[in-house]
C-alpha cells in the first residue's frame, strides 16, 4: 500500500506523519522528516497511532433514543428539532459545542450554519478550556489573535522562558527541539511553574511561584526592563501605545506575591533583561485562570516594551493544546469571533461575512461561552444542543452538574466516533469519521496549515462532520448554500472568504490558497496572499489596531478566586500525563500507552501525606465544594506543601471516581471566559477500603467496586479495584467481574494475611485472574498482564519465576522498557548518564519523552549509592 502524508491528531505541535496502511485496517506510522513542525520526530502518543485504529468501541450507525436508526430518520429529527426550537423560542435557544479535534472544514460549515443561517452566535468550542485567554490577550494587545513567531524561534533563542507549560509531557516534540537547541547553542531555559514538572529536567532555573502570581512576576520583569535601560525606546515610540500606564501599574504591584526568593527573582530578571533573543512560551498554566487574559498581557507587555517580538529567536509564544485549536480560532469557532479573525461586534465585519455567504441572518452580539452555555442548558434557555467530538460531561468544570444539565436538555445530539460519558446522555448519536478516515486541514501552534489525509475507508455508516452538518442544513431549507461535494470545496470557499478579511485589514488571509491543489497542499504557514506569505508578524510593527500600534495594558495581578480555608486546605492543580490524550478515547486503545500510568492519581507532598496518614499507593478521598473523587496516592516533593496535582484524563468509561473536573469550580476569566482549572480548593483524607484488588482478563471486565480504574493491556484488560465491603464470596465476585460464569476456578487463600488469588481457566488457559488483599496489592503487574490468556496458571504466583526479571511499570513507552529493567541496568552496568542508559537498553532513544524520568531515576539511584 502506498504511504500517505498526514498529521498527528493529538496536540497543537501538529507533527507530520507518514502512514503506510497494511490493507487489513492497520497501518505503520512514522514521523514525516519533511514536516517543519517535527522533522521526523514523534512522541510516544504519535508513535503509537497505528495501534489505535481498531473499531472497538466505535459508533457505526446513527442512534436515536438508544436504538439504531437510519441516517434519514436521524437527520430529519435533528433538523426538525432545531427548526422547532428556533421557531418557538428564537435563535438563541439553540447551541453548538464544538472541539479542537474537528478539522477546519468541519468547523467552517458548523459556523456558517449556526451564525449565518440559524442566526445565533451560541457556538463555542472546547478550545475555550485551552487557550481562550491567549486569544483575548492577543486581541487586546495586537488587535487580532495573531501568534507572532514560529517554532524556528525556539531553535534560535538564547533564553526560553516556559510559563505554565509542561512541554516535556504536553508538547514533547517541541521539548525535544528545545533540548536539541540547548545542546547546540547553550540556550538557557527557565521554567515558571508551581510544580516541578518533567520539563524542569532541562531548566537552568525553576521558579516555583505561588499559583496565579504570574502577572506579578512579569510586572517585575517590566519594571526591571525600564530600570535597567532594556526598553527598546525606538520600537515603543513607533509601534506601541500604553507603555507609561502599564509601567506605572507594574511598579505598584508587589513581587513578593510570587513567593519567590530574592535570589531567584534577581537571577531571572538579570537573564531576561540582558538577553536579546528571548522567547516566552506559555500554555494552560497561564490560560486556565480567572486572570488568564491579564497574565497573557503581562507577558506581552514585556515583549512589546523590549521590542523582542517578530524577530528570529524573540517573541511571546502561546502553544495550543489541541491539534486544531488554532484552526478553530481562525474559522470563528469561538462564540465571540467570526470566521477569518473577523469580529462579531464590528458591523463592517458582520456585513462582509453575511454578504459573502449571502446568508439570511447574522448575530450582532457574541454568543454564550462554554461555561455560560451549559448554565443555559441547565436552566432551560437552550432547547436544542449539538455537541461534536468533545466530552463536556467529563472535561468542563463542575462536570457532574454539566452532565445533569445535558441529561435534562430538551434535545441533545452528539456526533462522535466512540461511546463517551456524553454520548450516553444524548437523544441522538451520529457516527462520525475518525482520524485516518477523513480529509481536511488543521493549523498548529505556529500557524502552519497541514493536511489530514484519509488512508482508511469510513467504517459502518460513519460520515464526515462537514457533510453531516451540511445535510442538516439542507433539511432546514438551505441546501443550495451548503452544497459542497468535497472538503476541498469547503476549503476553497473558506480561503476566498479570508481574502475579504484581508481586504478589511485582518491578519488571517489565505486567499492565495483558494485555487491551490488541495490534495497536494504541503504544510503552509499563513498568511498566504499577495501581500505576505508566512513568516513572522510585528517585527516592524503593523499591528491590527486602528492606529497599527500595539497596546500595552496596565495589569494588576489577581490571585485565584477560590481561597483555601480550613475546610478545603489544599490547592488542586489539574493537568496531563505523558502518554494520554484528553479523555483517552483514542490513546487508551494502545496498550503500551497505558503501562506508564494506568490509573488516576493524586500527587501530594511527603509532609502533607504524613500529616494525613497517607501511605504510597493507598487511596485518597478528595472533596471540593463541587464534587468528590477517589485517587491513588502518589507521594512526591514535585508539588509544594499545601498543593496537590491530579491528571484530567479519566472518565466514567475508565475510572468513574477519577473524574477530577467534578472537583473544579465553574469560575472563569471575566474577559476570555476560560475556566480556572488549575486552582480549585479541596480537602484530602485517607480512604480506608476493606480490600484492594488487581484484575487481569482476556475479555472486558464489569467492575463493581467503590474504586476502579481499567485499562487495556497486551493480553486484554487490567483493572485496579478497591471495595468498602468484603464480598461474601470471592469466587462469585470474580465470576461476575469477568463475566465467566462457567470457567474453572483455581483459588488460593491466605487466611493469615487475608489475601485471595483467583484464576478462571478454560481449556487450560488462564482467561482471568483477581488478586485481593487488605493492603495495596504488591505484584509484578506487567508480568501478570503478559501471562493472561497463556496456558497454565503460573500468573497466580504474582511474579516471574527465579532468574526472570520483572520489567516493572513502563518508563519508555516507545521501546517498552520497564522501571526494574532500567534500575537493574544502572546498578549492574554502572550507568551514569541518560545516554548510557539509551546505549544499554535503547530507552529514551526514540521520541525522548521519557528522558526526564530516566534522568530522575539515575539521580535517585546515584544519590542512594553515595
Ligand atoms: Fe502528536 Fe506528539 Fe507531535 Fe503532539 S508532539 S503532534 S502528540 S506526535
Amino acid at each position: 500500500m502506498s504511504t500517505v502524508r498526514t498529521t498527528c491528531p493529538y496536540c497543537g505541535v501538529g507533527c507530520g506523519v507518514l502512514v503506510t496502511p497494511n490493507g487489513a485496517g492497520g497501518a505503520m506510522v512514522k514521523g514525516d522528516p519533511d514536516h517543519p513542525a517535527n522533522f521526523g520526530r514523534l512522541c510516544s502518543k504519535g508513535a503509537a497511532l497505528g495501534e489505535t485504529l481498531g473499531l472497538d468501541g466505535r459508533i457505526l450507525t446513527p442512534v436515536v433514543g438508544g436504538a439504531p436508526a437510519t441516517w434519514d430518520s436521524a437527520l430529519d429529527l435533528v433538523a426538525g428539532r432545531f427548526k422547532a426550537a428556533i421557531r418557538d423560542h428564537g435563535p438563541d435557544s439553540v447551541a453548538f459545542y464544538l472541539s479542537g479535534q474537528m478539522l477546519t472544514e468541519d468547523y467552517y460549515v458548523a459556523n456558517k450554519l449556526i451564525k449565518g443561517y440559524m442566526g445565533t452566535a451560541n457556538v463555542d468550542t472546547n478550545s475555550r478550556l485551552c487557550m481562550a485567554s491567549s486569544v483575548a490577550g492577543h486581541k487586546r494587545a495586537f488587535g487580532a489573535d495573531t501568534v507572532p513567531g514560529t517554532y524556528d524561534d525556539l531553535d534560535q533563542a538564547d533564553l526560553v522562558v516556559l510559563v505554565g507549560s509542561n512541554l516535556a509531557w504536553c508538547h514533547p516534540v517541541l521539548y525535544q527541539r528545545l533540548v536539541a537547541a540547548k545542546a547546540a547553542r547553550g540556550t538557557r531555559v527557565v521554567v515558571v511553574d508551581p510544580r516541578r514538572t518533567a520539563t524542569c529536567d532541562i531548566a537552568d532555573l525553576h521558579l516555583a511561584l505561588a499559583p496565579g502570581s504570574d502577572a506579578a512576576l512579569f510586572n517585575a520583569v517590566l519594571v526591571a526592563l525600564a530600570d535597567r535601560g532594556a526598553v527598546n525606546r525606538a520600537y515603543v515610540a513607533q509601534h506601541v501605545a500604553g507603555f507609561d500606564a502599564a509601567l506605572a501599574t507594574a511598579r505598584a504591584s508587589d513581587p513578593a506575591m510570587t513567593g519567590l526568593t530574592a535570589q531567584d527573582m534577581a537571577l531571572f530578571l538579570d537573564w531576561f533583561t540582558t538577553t536579546d533573543r528571548v522567547v516566552t512560551v506559555y500554555s494552560q498554566g497561564i490560560n486556565q485562570s480567572s486572570s488568564g487574559t491579564d497574565k497573557v498581557n503581562a507577558i506581552l507587555n514585556c515583549h512589546l516594551a523590549s521590542g523582542r517580538i517578530g524577530r528570529p529567536g524573540a517573541g511571546p509564544f502561546s502553544v495550543t493544546g489541541q491539534p486544531n485549536a488554532m484552526g478553530g480560532r481562525e474559522v470563528g469557532g469561538l462564540a465571540n469571533m467570526l470566521a477569518c479573525h473577523l469580529d462579531i461586534e464590528n458591523p463592517a465585519h458582520r456585513a462582509a461575512v453575511q454578504g459573502f455567504w449571502k446568508s439570511p441572518a447574522m448575530p450582532d452580539k457574541p454568543g454564550l461561552k462554554a461555561v455560560e452555555m451549559f448554565d443555559a442548558v441547565a436552566d432551560g434557555r437552550i432547547k436544542a444542543l449539538w455537541i461534536i467530538h468533545t466530552n463536556p460531561a467529563v472535561t468542563l468544570p463542575d462536570s457532574d452538574a454539566v452532565a445533569r444539565a445535558i441529561k435534562g436538555c430538551d434535545f441533545t445530539v452528539v456526533s462522535d466516533i466512540t461511546r463517551t460519558d456524553t454520548t450516553r446522555l444524548a437523544d441522538v448519536v451520529l457516527p462520525a469519521t475518525a482520524w485516518g478516515e477523513k480529509s481536511g486541514t488543521v493549523t498548529n501552534s505556529d500557524r502552519t496549515i497541514s493536511r489530514q489525509r484519509p488512508f482508511l475507508p469510513a467504517p459502518g455508516q460513519a460520515r464526515d462532520d462537514w457533510r453531516i452538518v451540511a445535510d442538516v442544513a439542507a433539511r432546514m431549507g438551505w441546501g443550495a448554500d451548503f452544497g459542497w461535494t468535497s472538503a476541498g470545496d469547503v476549503f476553497a470557499e473558506y480561503a476566498a472568504l479570508s481574502g475579504v478579511a484581508g481586504d478589511l485589514g485582518r491578519d488571517f488571509d489565505i486567499s492565495g490558497l483558494a485555487q491551490a491543489d488541495y490534495d497536494a497542499l504541503p504544510p503552509t504557514r499563513w498568511p498566504v496572499n499577495a501581500r505576505k506569505q508566512g513568516g513572522r508578524f510585528f517585527g516592524g510593527g503593523g499591528f491590527f489596531t486602528p492606529d497599527q500600534r500595539a497596546r500595552m495594558l496596565p495589569i494588576t495581578p489577581r490571585l485565584p478566586v477560590a481561597k483555601t480555608a480550613p475546610r478545603y486546605p489544599f490547592r488542586l492543580n489539574t493537568g496531563r500525563i505523558r502518554d494520554q490524550w484528553h479523555t483517552m478515547t483514542r490513546t487508551a486503545l494502545a496498550p503500551r500507552l497505558n503501562q506508564h500510568i494506568a490509573e488516576p492519581f493524586l500527587e501530594i507532598h511527603p509532609s502533607d501525606a504524613a500529616g494525613l496518614g497517607l501511605m504510597p499507593a493507598t487511596l485518597a478521598h478528595v472533596t471540593s465544594p463541587q464534587g468528590q473523587a477517589i485517587l491513588r496516592v502518589s507521594i512526591s516533593d514535585r508539588v509544594q506543601r499545601g498543593h496537590v496535582f491530579a491528571p484530567m484524563h479519566w472518565s466514567g468509561e475508565t475510572a468513574p471516581s477519577g473524574r477530577v473536573d467534578a472537583l473544579v469550580a465553574p469560575v472563569t476569566d471575566p474577559v476570555s471566559g476560560q475556566p480556572e482549572s488549575k486552582a480549585a480548593v479541596v480537602a484530602v483524607a485517607a480512604l480506608v477500603p476493606a480490600w484492594y484488588g488487581f484484575a487481569v482478563s482476556v475479555g472486558p471486565q464489569n467492575p463493581d467496586a467503590a474504586y476502579w480504574a481499567r485499562a487495556r493491556c497486551e493480553g486484554g484488560w487490567r483493572s485496579e479495584l478497591a471495595g468498602t465491603a468484603l464480598p461474601h464470596n470471592w469466587e462469585a465476585y470474580a465470576r461476575a467481574l469477568f463475566n465467566l460464569p462457567d470457567a474453572t476456578c483455581l483459588s488460593v487463600e491466605d487466611r493469615v494475611r487475608g489475601t485471595h488469588r483467583i484464576a478462571l481457566m478454560e481449556g487450560g488457559r488462564a482467561l482471568a485472574a483477581l488478586f485481593a488483599a487488605p493492603d495495596p496489592v504488591q505484584l509484578a503487574r506487567g508480568h501478570i498482564a503478559a501471562q493472561v490468556g497463556q496456558a497454565g496458571a503460573a500468573l497466580l504466583a504474582g511474579r516471574p519465576g527465579a532468574g526472570v526479571v520483572d520489567p516493572g511499570p513502563t518508563v519508555c513507552a516507545c521501546l517498552n522498557v520497564g522501571l526494574h529493567t532500567i534500575t537493574t541496568a544502572i546498578a549492574t552496568q554502572n550507568l551514569t548518564s541518560v545516554d548510557q542508559i539509551g546505549a544499554a537498553l535503547h530507552a529514551g532513544t526514540s521520541c525522548g519523552s521519557c528522558r526526564p524520568e530516566l534522568a530522575a531515576l539515575l539521580a535517585r539511584q546515584m544519590e542512594a549509592a553515595e
